[in-house]
């Protein structure tokens, strides 16, 4: 008997009891098909950090390590931070390691965010946002992105900048900000950042800047970190993980860094969601973060790579393909080949010709994304050619 998610389940996590996810990834597994839905990568991370996480674990660092995580992690992190942003942060009060990015999320949103109060997050959303924010008992407003047209003519987008001024008010506690976007793979242009920060200082209100794609833009892009924009320093927690860095999404280690006081709060929570996490991994990811600079950007050449490949093989099927400026992730409006509904096109495309996906309604309220299929192109190259080539067949 199918097992109904619903029935036990406290009411405000019921809307976010089925994932989409899932559903692709069996209808994937059932049909063989190149699974294209979930974002994660099919290679490894570098050698060197392996080979740490195995020594660290041989050599006994298998026990609880400190609540805010391994000094020499901490370290790399804050090194890290000021080497490529000049953002300094101390090792000791102002870097939290998590598990994962996903508890830096709920972390900071658990530790800051007093019930009923409201936290302003982009539409699309990455999915853990709303039911982070549904966990703690507040309420999402989201602020859309809206299509724009690009300098070389393509479909791109940005940000509603009057929706984003609108939904600052009295009872907003905090804006989580993802640059670069899952799933649109949107970097907010330097004039979006300067005016979320500036809404943010006038409202006094929190920035949770969700950056796990920082190391992962295409075309030249660089990163700018939303705290190193004026007066957001001192309210802003910067999120990160070594998932999307380094190629090592199971290993889930994630950081927080910012004000103590902000630091202090997001711990404060963490410590009874997990405790502590990734013992041995921690050290590993230590030496990656002060050796593997060169691997990152080797891996994100490759991925700027697949990400033309699949562009170009979603355009010759007849797709309308949004531009990608990082991240895994392009979405495509599959209305040209006659399909309005993109979830419907999800469900059919692995019986089909054997390629998932998954559709953007998975992160959105608003039915007018509905259309649009988001496709990961985290994949080896001739992962990505297999599925190019099935995808010119449609
Ligand atoms: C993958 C992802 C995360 C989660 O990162 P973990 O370190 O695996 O928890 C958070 N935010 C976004 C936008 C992501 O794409």
């Amino acid at each position: 008997m199918p097992v109904e998610p619903r029935r036990n389940l406290v009411r405000r996590l019921r809307p976010f009891a089925e994932t989409i996810f899932a559903e692709m990834s069996a209808l994937a597994v059932a049909h063989d098909a190149i699974n294209l839905g979930q974002g994660f990568p099919d290679t490894d991370g570098p050698a060197a950090m392996l080979d740490a996480a195995r020594a660290a674990i041989a050599d006994g660092h298998n026990q609880y390590p400190p609540g805010i995580g391994v000094p020499e992690l901490r370290q790399a992190i804050s090194e890290q931070q000021s080497r490529d942003y000049g953002l300094s942060y101390d090792p000791d009060t102002e870097v939290l390691v998590t598990v994962g990015a996903t508890e830096a999320i709920a972390g900071s949103v658990l530790g800051l965010v007093e019930p009923g109060r409201e936290v302003i997050m982009i539409e699309p959303y990455y999915d853990s946002y709303a039911a982070t924010v549904a966990l703690a008992g507040a309420v999402r407003r989201t602020v859309p992105l809206v299509s724009d047209t690009r300098p070389d003519g393509g479909a791109g987008f940005r940000l509603d900048l009057d929706a984003l001024r609108a939904a600052f008010g009295p009872d907003t506690a905090a804006i989580l900000v993802n640059t670069p976007h899952n799933p649109t793979g949107t970097a907010l242009t330097d004039d979006e950042l300067a005016e979320i920060a500036r809404l943010c200082v006038e409202h006094d209100v929190v920035a949770i800047a969700d950056e796990v794609y920082e190391h992962l833009l295409f075309g030249g892009l660089t990163h700018r970190p939303l705290a190193t924009f004026d007066g957001m320093r001192e309210r802003t927690l910067r999120i990160s993980s070594a998932a999307k860095t380094f190629n090592v999404t199971g290993w889930k280690v994630g950081w927080v860094c910012g004000p103590p006081e902000l630091v202090a709060a997001a711990r404060g929570a963490k410590q009874y969601l997990s405790y502590v996490g990734s013992g041995p991994f921690q050290p590993a990811v230590a030496l990656a973060l002060r050796t593997e600079a060169a691997w990152v950007r080797s891996m994100a050449g490759d991925l700027e790579q697949a990400q033309v490949a699949l562009s170009a093989a979603l355009a010759d099927a007849g797709f309308g393909v949004h531009h990608t400026d990082g991240t895994y992730f392009v979405l495509a409006d599959p209305r040209p080949l006659g399909y309005h509904d993109g979830a419907a096109m999800c469900r059919g495309l692995p019986a089909q010709i054997g390629v998932a996906a998954v559709p953007v309604s998975a992160f959105t309220d608003h039915p007018h994304w509905d259309h649009l299929v988001r496709f990961a192109f985290s994949k080896r190259p001739e992962v990505i050619a297999e599925a190019a080539r099935r995808l010119r067949s449609l």
